[in-house]
């Protein structure tokens, strides 16, 4: 039986961590594939196009928008953000398992059109830790920071909607714990739909 990969999104505030977590989960497990997203703002010093993100032009992205080539897209503090469709498709065809990090609004648009998909947010242990995160990165103002903590405040509202929520205060504890969670996704029933019919068929056959 051909495993069929499934669509993880990790969501999380600004400064959670999910960046780090998402790159130990691929560095540990196989079976992962990371989408790369497209976005309209400025690259962060070390950051490079086509690894963090694909880094466009307001027009382009706008063209992308329009030839449907996103499943999903979120304006977030001023800037676009999108998930490029092709990649995503081709790796879960694959068996691939493909995580994309993205913000809570794209989250819920992918969750209406994968039903499938697994819904996971990150959380900091606490508010505190979470500016302490902020500020210790040192890549963005305080002014970029404040509206990032509000921007939290309101993400914390929408938490239920996602499946699990896992704490990232040891790094390596929360790598094991997100990779326990989808092998277990990997079991449930809506996922295995074909190999329960079969099996189903087989006992009938052998009444
Ligand atoms: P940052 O500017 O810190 O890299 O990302 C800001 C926020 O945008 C994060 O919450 C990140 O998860 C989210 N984000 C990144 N890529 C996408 C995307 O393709 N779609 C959506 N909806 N959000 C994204």
């Amino acid at each position: 039986m051909k495993r069929k990969g499934i669509l993880i999104i990790v969501s999380g505030f600004s400064g959670a961590g999910k960046g780090t977590l998402v790159k130990k989960l691929i560095e540990e497990y196989d079976g992962y594939a990371l989408s790369i997203s497209a976005t309209t703002r400025q690259p962060r010093p070390g950051e490079e196009d086509g690894r963090e993100y694909f880094f466009l032009q307001k027009e382009q992205f706008e063209r992308k928008i329009a030839e449907n080539g996103l499943i999903e897209y979120a304006c977030y503090c001023d800037n676009y953000y999108g998930t490029p469709r092709e990649y995503v498709e081709q790796q879960l065809d694959d068996g691939k398992d493909v995580i994309l990090e993205i913000e809570i609004q794209g989250a819920l648009k992918v969750k209406k059109q994968y039903v499938d998909a697994l819904l996971l947010f990150v959380m900091p242990p606490s508010a505190e830790e979470l500016r302490r995160r902020l500020v210790g990165r040192g890549t963005e103002t305080e002014e970029v920071i404040d509206k990032r903590m509000r921007r939290a405040a309101q993400e914390a509202q929408g938490i239920e909607e996602y499946d699990y929520i896992v704490v990232n205060d040891d790094l390596a504890e929360c790598v094991r714990q997100l990779h326990e969670i989808v092998t277990a996704a990997h079991n449930t029933p809506d996922r295995n739909k074909e190999f329960i019919e079969n099996i189903r068929t087989e006992l009938e056959g052998e009444k």
